[in-house]
Protein backbone atom coordinates (compact mmCIF):
# COMPACT_ATOMS: atom_id res chain seq x y z
CA UNK A 1 0.00 0.00 0.00
CA UNK A 2 1.34 3.76 -0.94
CA UNK A 3 0.93 5.54 2.32
CA UNK A 4 0.79 8.73 0.39
CA UNK A 5 -2.51 7.82 -1.62
CA UNK A 6 -5.91 9.48 -0.52
CA UNK A 7 -8.33 6.32 1.32
CA UNK A 8 -11.05 9.14 -0.39
CA UNK A 9 -11.38 12.21 -2.61
CA UNK A 10 -14.49 14.02 -1.57
CA UNK A 11 -13.88 16.79 1.24
CA UNK A 12 -16.89 16.39 3.38
CA UNK A 13 -19.37 14.25 1.94
CA UNK A 14 -20.54 14.76 5.95
CA UNK A 15 -19.73 17.42 8.08
CA UNK A 16 -19.47 16.07 11.81
CA UNK A 17 -17.95 18.50 15.11
CA UNK A 18 -16.53 17.47 18.45
CA UNK A 19 -16.08 20.27 20.75
CA UNK A 20 -14.06 19.51 24.08
CA UNK A 21 -14.15 21.66 27.29
CA UNK A 22 -10.43 22.33 28.19
CA UNK A 23 -10.01 21.56 32.01
CA UNK A 24 -13.81 22.56 31.64
CA UNK A 25 -14.83 22.64 36.02
CA UNK A 26 -11.52 24.65 36.55
CA UNK A 27 -12.41 26.98 33.33
CA UNK A 28 -15.95 27.47 34.95
CA UNK A 29 -13.96 28.63 38.00
CA UNK A 30 -11.62 30.65 36.42
CA UNK A 31 -13.78 32.49 34.59
CA UNK A 32 -16.60 33.41 36.95
CA UNK A 33 -13.53 34.65 39.64
CA UNK A 34 -11.28 36.60 37.64
CA UNK A 35 -8.80 36.14 41.20
CA UNK A 36 -8.20 32.47 39.65
CA UNK A 37 -6.73 33.09 36.11
CA UNK A 38 -3.37 31.74 35.63
CA UNK A 39 -2.94 29.86 38.50
CA UNK A 40 -2.94 26.58 39.42
CA UNK A 41 -6.44 25.78 40.63
CA UNK A 42 -8.18 22.07 41.34
CA UNK A 43 -11.72 21.42 42.20
CA UNK A 44 -12.97 18.40 44.40
CA UNK A 45 -12.28 20.01 47.99
CA UNK A 46 -14.92 17.68 49.00
CA UNK A 47 -13.79 14.35 48.08
CA UNK A 48 -9.94 14.72 48.81
CA UNK A 49 -8.88 13.45 45.06
CA UNK A 50 -8.87 15.67 42.24
CA UNK A 51 -11.70 16.49 39.77
CA UNK A 52 -10.52 18.68 37.63
CA UNK A 53 -7.33 20.71 36.99
CA UNK A 54 -6.31 23.45 35.48
CA UNK A 55 -3.58 24.00 33.17
CA UNK A 56 -1.62 25.83 34.90
CA UNK A 57 -1.84 22.73 37.59
CA UNK A 58 -1.59 20.25 35.21
CA UNK A 59 2.13 21.62 34.17
CA UNK A 60 2.99 20.76 37.78
CA UNK A 61 1.74 17.30 36.85
CA UNK A 62 -0.94 17.53 39.42
CA UNK A 63 -3.72 15.48 37.57
CA UNK A 64 -7.42 14.37 37.97
CA UNK A 65 -7.37 11.63 40.49
CA UNK A 66 -4.31 12.73 42.43
CA UNK A 67 -5.18 12.40 46.22
CA UNK A 68 -5.22 16.63 47.38
CA UNK A 69 -2.67 16.07 50.54
CA UNK A 70 -0.36 14.58 47.46
CA UNK A 71 -0.95 18.00 44.93
CA UNK A 72 -0.43 20.65 48.31
CA UNK A 73 3.11 18.78 48.63
CA UNK A 74 4.05 19.13 44.88
CA UNK A 75 2.61 22.72 45.33
CA UNK A 76 1.41 24.37 48.69
CA UNK A 77 -0.17 27.41 46.68
CA UNK A 78 -2.57 25.24 44.95
CA UNK A 79 -6.01 26.18 44.78
CA UNK A 80 -8.34 24.11 46.03
CA UNK A 81 -12.10 24.91 45.36
CA UNK A 82 -15.42 22.32 46.13
CA UNK A 83 -17.21 21.09 43.22
CA UNK A 84 -20.11 23.29 42.16
CA UNK A 85 -21.77 21.09 39.69
CA UNK A 86 -24.78 23.24 39.84
CA UNK A 87 -22.92 25.86 38.46
CA UNK A 88 -20.84 23.63 35.80
CA UNK A 89 -23.87 22.35 34.35
CA UNK A 90 -25.37 25.73 33.85
CA UNK A 91 -22.12 26.71 32.09
CA UNK A 92 -22.95 23.36 30.07
CA UNK A 93 -25.92 24.20 28.71
CA UNK A 94 -25.12 27.40 27.68
CA UNK A 95 -22.14 26.28 25.82
CA UNK A 96 -24.70 23.65 24.09
CA UNK A 97 -26.96 26.44 23.31
CA UNK A 98 -24.34 28.36 21.48
CA UNK A 99 -23.19 25.35 19.37
CA UNK A 100 -26.98 24.91 18.73
CA UNK A 101 -27.19 28.17 16.99
CA UNK A 102 -25.28 26.47 13.81
CA UNK A 103 -27.56 23.23 14.10
CA UNK A 104 -30.12 21.70 15.97
CA UNK A 105 -28.72 18.40 15.72
CA UNK A 106 -26.18 18.45 18.64
CA UNK A 107 -25.70 15.67 20.95
CA UNK A 108 -25.09 16.19 24.30
CA UNK A 109 -22.17 13.23 25.30
CA UNK A 110 -20.74 14.50 28.65
CA UNK A 111 -21.24 17.85 30.59
CA UNK A 112 -18.05 19.52 28.84
CA UNK A 113 -18.41 17.51 25.19
CA UNK A 114 -20.69 16.99 22.55
CA UNK A 115 -20.76 16.07 18.67
CA UNK A 116 -22.72 18.40 16.27
CA UNK A 117 -23.60 17.48 12.68
CA UNK A 118 -23.26 20.29 10.65
CA UNK A 119 -23.72 18.43 7.06
CA UNK A 120 -25.37 20.73 4.41
CA UNK A 121 -25.34 23.95 6.45
CA UNK A 122 -22.91 25.46 4.55
CA UNK A 123 -25.20 27.44 1.89
CA UNK A 124 -27.56 28.71 5.00
CA UNK A 125 -24.34 30.49 6.84
CA UNK A 126 -22.27 31.20 4.06
CA UNK A 127 -19.65 29.94 5.16
CA UNK A 128 -17.08 26.45 4.96
CA UNK A 129 -17.50 24.24 7.85
CA UNK A 130 -13.95 24.77 9.12
CA UNK A 131 -15.37 28.41 9.58
CA UNK A 132 -18.65 27.61 11.23
CA UNK A 133 -16.17 25.62 13.89
CA UNK A 134 -14.24 28.52 14.49
CA UNK A 135 -17.31 30.40 15.23
CA UNK A 136 -18.66 28.05 17.16
CA UNK A 137 -15.40 28.43 19.45
CA UNK A 138 -14.80 32.06 19.20
CA UNK A 139 -18.34 32.60 20.32
CA UNK A 140 -18.17 30.12 23.43
CA UNK A 141 -15.41 31.89 24.19
CA UNK A 142 -16.21 35.61 24.13
CA UNK A 143 -19.59 35.16 25.79
CA UNK A 144 -18.37 31.94 28.60
CA UNK A 145 -14.81 32.93 28.81
CA UNK A 146 -14.36 29.03 28.37
CA UNK A 147 -11.67 27.41 25.64
CA UNK A 148 -12.81 24.47 23.64
CA UNK A 149 -10.93 22.10 21.73
CA UNK A 150 -12.36 21.60 18.48
CA UNK A 151 -12.68 18.69 15.96
CA UNK A 152 -13.99 18.61 12.48
CA UNK A 153 -14.27 15.54 10.29
CA UNK A 154 -16.63 12.86 8.87
CA UNK A 155 -17.59 11.10 11.17
CA UNK A 156 -17.98 10.94 15.03
CA UNK A 157 -14.74 8.85 16.13
CA UNK A 158 -12.24 11.09 13.30
CA UNK A 159 -14.06 14.22 14.98
CA UNK A 160 -13.34 12.69 18.43
CA UNK A 161 -9.29 12.10 17.59
CA UNK A 162 -9.46 15.56 15.56
CA UNK A 163 -10.22 17.88 19.04
CA UNK A 164 -8.16 15.50 20.72
CA UNK A 165 -5.14 16.42 18.24
CA UNK A 166 -4.42 20.05 19.85
CA UNK A 167 -5.14 20.69 23.52
CA UNK A 168 -6.02 23.25 25.16
CA UNK A 169 -8.19 25.80 22.37
CA UNK A 170 -7.22 23.33 19.78
CA UNK A 171 -8.91 23.27 16.26
CA UNK A 172 -8.26 20.57 13.86
CA UNK A 173 -10.51 19.76 10.62
CA UNK A 174 -9.58 16.86 8.52
CA UNK A 175 -10.97 16.22 4.52
CA UNK A 176 -11.91 13.27 2.97
CA UNK A 177 -8.97 13.47 1.08
CA UNK A 178 -6.15 14.18 4.20
CA UNK A 179 -7.61 11.28 6.67
CA UNK A 180 -4.76 8.93 5.42
CA UNK A 181 -2.39 11.33 6.38
CA UNK A 182 -4.04 12.40 9.88
CA UNK A 183 -4.55 8.51 10.88
CA UNK A 184 -0.64 7.90 10.25
CA UNK A 185 -0.05 10.30 12.98
CA UNK A 186 -1.74 8.32 15.83
CA UNK A 187 -1.36 5.66 17.67
CA UNK A 188 -3.47 2.20 18.03
CA UNK A 189 -4.15 3.55 21.82
CA UNK A 190 -5.66 6.73 20.72
CA UNK A 191 -8.81 5.57 18.88
CA UNK A 192 -11.38 6.14 20.35
CA UNK A 193 -13.39 2.91 21.67
CA UNK A 194 -9.99 0.80 21.53
CA UNK A 195 -8.89 -0.41 24.60
CA UNK A 196 -5.54 -2.09 26.03
CA UNK A 197 -6.85 -5.69 24.69
CA UNK A 198 -7.68 -4.47 21.34
CA UNK A 199 -4.28 -2.74 20.81
CA UNK A 200 -2.46 -5.80 21.68
CA UNK A 201 -4.28 -8.00 20.00
CA UNK A 202 -3.91 -5.47 16.83
CA UNK A 203 -0.16 -5.15 17.51
CA UNK A 204 0.57 -9.44 17.50
CA UNK A 205 -0.42 -8.81 13.53
CA UNK A 206 2.28 -5.71 13.31
CA UNK A 207 -0.79 -3.22 13.20
CA UNK A 208 1.04 0.30 14.76
CA UNK A 209 -0.95 2.87 13.62
CA UNK A 210 -4.74 4.01 13.17
CA UNK A 211 -3.82 3.96 9.17
CA UNK A 212 -2.56 0.70 9.57
CA UNK A 213 -5.86 -0.79 10.75
CA UNK A 214 -8.07 1.23 8.15
CA UNK A 215 -5.67 -0.20 5.63
CA UNK A 216 -6.58 -4.15 6.75
CA UNK A 217 -9.20 -5.19 4.51
CA UNK A 218 -13.05 -5.65 5.36
CA UNK A 219 -12.99 -9.29 6.07
CA UNK A 220 -9.91 -9.60 7.83
CA UNK A 221 -11.87 -7.34 10.35
CA UNK A 222 -15.15 -8.78 10.24
CA UNK A 223 -13.69 -12.19 10.95
CA UNK A 224 -11.03 -10.89 13.59
CA UNK A 225 -12.75 -8.17 15.41
CA UNK A 226 -16.21 -7.53 16.94
CA UNK A 227 -19.13 -5.82 15.12
CA UNK A 228 -18.24 -2.55 16.91
CA UNK A 229 -14.91 -2.36 16.19
CA UNK A 230 -16.04 -2.87 12.51
CA UNK A 231 -17.62 0.39 13.12
CA UNK A 232 -14.92 2.17 14.49
CA UNK A 233 -13.06 0.75 11.11
CA UNK A 234 -15.75 2.40 9.00
CA UNK A 235 -15.62 5.68 11.35
CA UNK A 236 -11.95 6.32 10.59
CA UNK A 237 -12.02 5.63 6.60
CA UNK A 238 -15.18 8.62 6.70
CA UNK A 239 -18.07 6.76 6.35
CA UNK A 240 -20.53 7.84 9.50
CA UNK A 241 -22.06 4.80 11.38
CA UNK A 242 -22.99 6.32 14.40
CA UNK A 243 -25.27 9.24 13.58
CA UNK A 244 -25.08 12.79 16.15
CA UNK A 245 -27.88 11.84 18.19
CA UNK A 246 -30.22 14.62 19.92
CA UNK A 247 -31.88 12.52 22.52
CA UNK A 248 -31.59 14.14 26.01
CA UNK A 249 -29.49 12.40 27.88
CA UNK A 250 -29.92 12.06 32.71
CA UNK A 251 -26.15 11.53 32.63
CA UNK A 252 -24.63 11.89 36.12
CA UNK A 253 -20.80 11.76 35.92
CA UNK A 254 -21.12 11.30 39.75
CA UNK A 255 -23.33 11.52 42.29
CA UNK A 256 -21.68 12.84 46.27
CA UNK A 257 -22.97 13.42 49.46
CA UNK A 258 -20.47 14.76 51.63
CA UNK A 259 -21.61 15.47 55.69
CA UNK A 260 -19.46 17.23 57.96
CA UNK A 261 -19.66 16.72 61.41
CA UNK A 262 -18.95 20.69 63.75
CA UNK A 263 -16.97 18.50 66.82
CA UNK A 264 -14.79 16.30 64.82
CA UNK A 265 -14.77 12.44 66.38
CA UNK A 266 -12.48 9.96 66.61
CA UNK A 267 -15.01 7.33 67.43
CA UNK A 268 -14.75 4.28 64.76
CA UNK A 269 -18.73 3.25 65.05
CA UNK A 270 -19.42 7.12 64.67
CA UNK A 271 -17.81 7.91 61.52
CA UNK A 272 -18.53 4.40 60.02
CA UNK A 273 -22.22 5.31 60.58
CA UNK A 274 -21.91 8.23 59.24
CA UNK A 275 -20.17 6.99 55.90
CA UNK A 276 -23.18 4.80 55.76
CA UNK A 277 -25.71 7.31 55.78
CA UNK A 278 -23.58 9.02 52.87
CA UNK A 279 -23.82 6.40 50.52
CA UNK A 280 -27.81 5.60 51.67
CA UNK A 281 -28.50 9.29 50.37
CA UNK A 282 -26.29 9.10 47.37
CA UNK A 283 -28.07 5.43 46.95
CA UNK A 284 -31.57 7.51 47.01
CA UNK A 285 -30.60 9.71 44.46
CA UNK A 286 -29.52 6.96 42.41
CA UNK A 287 -32.88 5.29 42.46
CA UNK A 288 -34.57 8.86 42.04
CA UNK A 289 -33.24 8.86 38.81
CA UNK A 290 -33.67 4.93 38.04
CA UNK A 291 -29.71 4.48 38.06
CA UNK A 292 -26.95 2.52 38.93
CA UNK A 293 -23.20 2.63 40.10
CA UNK A 294 -20.47 0.52 39.65
CA UNK A 295 -17.95 2.61 40.93
CA UNK A 296 -17.38 3.69 44.52
CA UNK A 297 -14.88 6.40 46.20
CA UNK A 298 -14.89 7.00 49.54
CA UNK A 299 -12.78 9.58 51.60
CA UNK A 300 -12.60 11.04 55.40
CA UNK A 301 -11.36 14.28 56.11
CA UNK A 302 -9.03 14.59 59.05
CA UNK A 303 -9.42 17.73 61.56
CA UNK A 304 -6.38 19.40 59.73
CA UNK A 305 -8.61 19.21 56.60
CA UNK A 306 -6.23 16.86 54.89
CA UNK A 307 -7.76 13.94 53.72
CA UNK A 308 -7.72 10.43 52.86
CA UNK A 309 -9.43 8.37 49.59
CA UNK A 310 -9.45 5.75 47.79
CA UNK A 311 -12.02 4.15 44.72
CA UNK A 312 -13.10 0.97 43.75
CA UNK A 313 -15.23 -1.08 42.00
CA UNK A 314 -17.90 -3.20 42.96
CA UNK A 315 -18.99 -6.93 41.02
CA UNK A 316 -21.94 -5.40 39.66
CA UNK A 317 -23.58 -1.88 39.12
CA UNK A 318 -26.40 -1.53 41.85
CA UNK A 319 -28.37 0.91 43.37
CA UNK A 320 -29.04 -0.84 46.63
CA UNK A 321 -26.63 0.14 49.52
CA UNK A 322 -26.28 -3.07 51.06
CA UNK A 323 -24.68 -4.59 47.73
CA UNK A 324 -22.08 -1.98 48.46
CA UNK A 325 -21.57 -2.02 52.04
CA UNK A 326 -19.20 -5.02 52.05
CA UNK A 327 -17.06 -2.94 50.31
CA UNK A 328 -17.63 0.10 52.41
CA UNK A 329 -16.48 -1.54 55.11
CA UNK A 330 -13.25 -2.87 53.37
CA UNK A 331 -12.50 0.52 52.09
CA UNK A 332 -13.16 2.26 55.75
CA UNK A 333 -11.21 -0.01 57.33
CA UNK A 334 -7.74 0.63 55.31
CA UNK A 335 -8.48 4.37 55.51
CA UNK A 336 -9.60 4.15 59.09
CA UNK A 337 -6.84 5.60 61.09
CA UNK A 338 -7.06 5.09 65.15
CA UNK A 339 -6.47 7.61 67.44
CA UNK A 340 -7.00 10.60 64.27
CA UNK A 341 -10.12 12.93 64.95
CA UNK A 342 -11.94 13.08 61.73
CA UNK A 343 -14.67 15.68 61.02
CA UNK A 344 -16.22 14.58 57.34
CA UNK A 345 -16.89 11.16 55.24
CA UNK A 346 -17.88 11.32 52.00
CA UNK A 347 -19.50 8.61 49.30
CA UNK A 348 -18.94 9.35 45.61
CA UNK A 349 -21.06 6.79 43.09
CA UNK A 350 -19.47 6.60 39.58
CA UNK A 351 -19.64 4.57 36.14
CA UNK A 352 -23.28 5.35 36.48
CA UNK A 353 -25.38 3.60 34.34
CA UNK A 354 -29.43 3.51 33.67
CA UNK A 355 -31.32 0.59 36.01
CA UNK A 356 -32.42 -1.55 32.84
CA UNK A 357 -33.42 -5.36 33.69
CA UNK A 358 -30.39 -6.72 32.27
CA UNK A 359 -29.31 -10.35 31.92
CA UNK A 360 -27.86 -11.52 35.72
CA UNK A 361 -24.17 -13.06 35.80
CA UNK A 362 -24.37 -17.49 36.37
CA UNK A 363 -22.95 -17.06 39.43
CA UNK A 364 -24.54 -13.88 40.51
CA UNK A 365 -27.38 -14.97 43.67
CA UNK A 366 -30.60 -13.64 41.98
CA UNK A 367 -32.79 -14.49 44.18
CA UNK A 368 -31.02 -12.42 46.75
CA UNK A 369 -30.18 -9.36 44.71
CA UNK A 370 -34.34 -9.28 43.73
CA UNK A 371 -35.04 -9.10 47.43
CA UNK A 372 -32.02 -6.02 47.88
CA UNK A 373 -33.77 -4.60 45.13
CA UNK A 374 -37.44 -4.80 46.53
CA UNK A 375 -36.35 -3.84 50.21
CA UNK A 376 -34.77 -0.79 48.79
CA UNK A 377 -38.16 0.03 47.21
CA UNK A 378 -39.99 -0.06 50.26
CA UNK A 379 -38.03 2.02 51.78
CA UNK A 380 -38.20 4.85 49.18
CA UNK A 381 -42.19 4.25 50.01
CA UNK A 382 -41.78 4.65 53.49
CA UNK A 383 -39.50 7.51 52.74
CA UNK A 384 -42.05 8.88 50.31
CA UNK A 385 -44.76 9.13 53.51
CA UNK A 386 -42.56 9.22 56.66
CA UNK A 387 -39.54 11.46 55.61
CA UNK A 388 -35.51 10.05 54.58
CA UNK A 389 -33.47 7.90 56.82
CA UNK A 390 -36.63 6.60 58.86
CA UNK A 391 -35.43 3.33 58.02
CA UNK A 392 -31.64 2.72 57.40
CA UNK A 393 -28.86 0.47 58.07
CA UNK A 394 -28.77 -0.79 62.11
CA UNK A 395 -25.44 0.98 61.95
CA UNK A 396 -27.38 4.41 61.63
CA UNK A 397 -27.88 4.05 65.61
CA UNK A 398 -24.06 4.89 66.37
CA UNK A 399 -25.17 8.84 65.07
CA UNK A 400 -26.52 9.53 68.61
CA UNK A 401 -23.56 9.28 70.08
CA UNK A 402 -22.19 12.39 68.94
CA UNK A 403 -23.76 15.68 68.25
CA UNK A 404 -24.07 17.17 65.00
CA UNK A 405 -25.30 19.76 62.35
CA UNK A 406 -25.13 19.49 58.58
CA UNK A 407 -22.34 22.07 57.77
CA UNK A 408 -20.68 20.86 54.53
CA UNK A 409 -18.03 22.23 52.80
CA UNK A 410 -20.01 24.81 50.90
CA UNK A 411 -19.13 26.27 46.27
CA UNK A 412 -19.28 29.82 46.08
CA UNK A 413 -22.86 29.86 44.39
CA UNK A 414 -24.23 28.50 47.36
CA UNK A 415 -23.27 31.57 49.99
CA UNK A 416 -23.55 33.95 47.14
CA UNK A 417 -27.13 35.16 46.22
CA UNK A 418 -28.28 36.50 43.23
CA UNK A 419 -31.42 39.15 44.73
CA UNK A 420 -34.36 36.94 45.01
CA UNK A 421 -32.61 34.15 45.19
CA UNK A 422 -32.65 31.44 48.04
CA UNK A 423 -30.32 28.35 48.48
CA UNK A 424 -33.41 25.89 47.01
CA UNK A 425 -34.88 28.46 44.51
CA UNK A 426 -31.90 29.67 41.72
CA UNK A 427 -32.02 31.87 38.55
CA UNK A 428 -30.40 30.20 36.11
CA UNK A 429 -27.37 32.32 35.19
CA UNK A 430 -23.98 31.81 36.31
CA UNK A 431 -22.69 34.56 38.59
CA UNK A 432 -19.60 36.36 37.03
CA UNK A 433 -17.59 37.75 40.29
CA UNK A 434 -16.79 41.75 39.84
CA UNK A 435 -14.01 43.22 42.28
MG1 LIG B 1 -12.96 18.01 28.47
Amino acid sequence: MNPSAPIMLESFPQAILHFDGDAFFTSVEQSLHPRYRNKPVVTGAERGIIACASYEAKKLGIKRGVALHEARRICPALIVLPSDYETYSMMSKRMFEIVRRWTPIVEEHSIDEGFADLTGMRRFHRCSYEQMGRDIQAAIGAELGLTVSIGISLSKGLAKLCSKFRKPNGFTAVRGRHIHLFLQRHALKEVWGFGKNTVAFLEKFGLRTAYDFIMQPEKWVAKNLTQTQVEIWHELRGKSIHPVSTEEKTDYATVSKCKTFTAPSADFDFVWAKLVRNLESAFIKLRRHRLKAKQLLVALRFRDYQQAGMEAELNRATSVPAEAIPLLREMFETLFKPGEEYRATMVSLGKISTDRREQLDLFEDRVRIEKLEASARAIDKIAEEFGKHKLTQGSALFLQRHPTTARDEQPWRKTHLLPGETTRQRINLPMFETR
